[in-house]
């Protein structure tokens, strides 16, 4: 077959993951919690089942989950979308994500990412008809450069992706940088695509800076998260989107195409764990505690830490410890060390190789120790 997608192969997280199994290292490559999640919530789920919700719910999701979440968004960023019309319940961030891109870029259309960024954005890009317009975050730092975001912005820009907290630099937008992004946008008629699914991981004691905080972000984007991530389930790719009604309207013409509705009986979990704000209000404190029991082993190895403001990844500087490229010290870390990592060149097009690799700390303490034991042979 003639590919649509040549410069793809089988994503990094799969791979590194397999080759974990294989070799059976501690996996701190793919992002997912090696814990459970609340029992509660699995009660839930067994309970809408028994009672019955096993058959299509509608096509936007089931409207009390809607609901629950947008009261959560106002209570938490003070911006109300309407639950019948400006929010839909998706396949996991990934299939929002892509589905957002497939509504709104046209053939022909740019999309600028900020690189490093996650690996689905390009090929949905791609797969839309759009050309991918890659921006650098500032080398180092990983912050957005408006002047180059400025500098790629042209009549044929349709949108660009944000994302923080940011994977995988694990950088967290300030106030200030999105009312950059606001002002910067302000006279154009692009689009956001504000992929949030770390929201409820930012540590320190500051604050997730939502689109929907911004109104003149909130009324040009698509607001996504996952349930995955908050809830420590990420097999049930569960998320949301939320944008104003005529971008939901979009969305959705899409959404019931290629998904059209999501299980139902998570759905309904879902809703009615929601109704405690507890889990996700604890969860700083909860990956704070995992982050600095990680960075404290670390520090004792030559890796030099970059700092991890949001998200469950750590990032690292392998200069001091190997001479070998990213992605090969990763396979050999995960041979030869046995624990897994990810490479931050599988962030970037083809090419670029920083020596810093990326390492997920969302495991119980006793693997992180673990693994710890094992990279104090580095
Ligand atoms: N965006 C980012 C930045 C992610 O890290 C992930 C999960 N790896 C996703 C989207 C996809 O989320 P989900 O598992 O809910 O599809
Ligand atoms: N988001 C996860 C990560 O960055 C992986 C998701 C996936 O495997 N596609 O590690």
């Amino acid at each position: 077959v003639q590919t649509k997608l040549p410069s793809v192969g089988t994503t990094i997280f799969t791979v590194m993951s397999a080759l974990a199994v294989e070799k059976n290292a501690v996996n701190l490559g793919q992002g997912f919690p090696d814990f459970g999640c609340d029992p509660k919530l699995l009660d839930a789920v067994t309970a809408a089942m028994a009672a019955g919700h096993n058959q299509y719910p509608p096509m936007p999701g089931i409207l009390p989950l809607r609901e629950a979440i947008a009261a959560k968004v106002e209570t938490l960023y003070g911006h109300r979308y309407d639950p019948a019309s400006e929010i839909t319940i998706t396949a996991g961030a990934t299939q929002a994500i892509i589905t957002a891109i497939l509504a709104v870029v046209h053939a022909g259309d740019e999309v600028i990412v900020l690189e490093p960024c996650y690996d689905s954005y390009a090929p949905n890009i791609e797969l839309a008809g759009g050309t991918v317009v890659r921006v650098p975050l500032t080398p180092g730092s990983f912050r957005p450069d408006f002047d180059k975001i400025a500098a790629a912005i042209t009549p044929r820009t349709r949108a660009i992706v944000v994302n923080t907290p940011h994977n995988p630099s694990a950088t967290v937008w300030t106030e200030a940088e999105m009312r950059r992004l606001e002002a910067l946008l302000a006279p154009t008629d692009m689009l956001v695509i504000s992929d949030e699914v770390y929201e409820h991981m930012v540590y320190d004691g500051a604050r997730h800076e939502s689109a929907a905080r911004f109104p003149g972000l909130a009324a040009r984007s698509f607001i996504v998260s996952s349930f995955g991530k908050t809830y420590h389930v990420t097999g049930w790719k569960v998320g949301y989107v939320a944008a104003p009604a005529p971008l939901t309207a979009e969305f959705r013409k899409v959404h019931q195409f290629n998904v059209f509705t999501v299980n139902t009986p998570m759905q309904h979990a879902l809703a009615t764990y929601m109704a405690d704000p507890a889990p996700y209000l604890e969860l700083p404190a909860f990956y704070q505690h995992k982050r600095d029991l990680f960075a404290e082993g670390l520090a004792k190895t030559r890796l030099k830490l970059l700092p991890s403001a949001g998200t469950y990844f750590q990032c690292v500087d392998i200069r001091e410890v190997s001479d070998l490229g990213e992605a090969d010290f990763c396979q050999w870390l995960t041979r030869e060390i046995g624990v897994a990592a990810i490479p931050l060149s599988a962030f970037y097009a083809e090419g670029f190789d920083q020596r810093v690799v990326r390492f997920c700390f969302a495991k119980k303490d006793e693997t992180l120790r673990t693994a710890l034991e094992r990279l104090a042979r580095l």
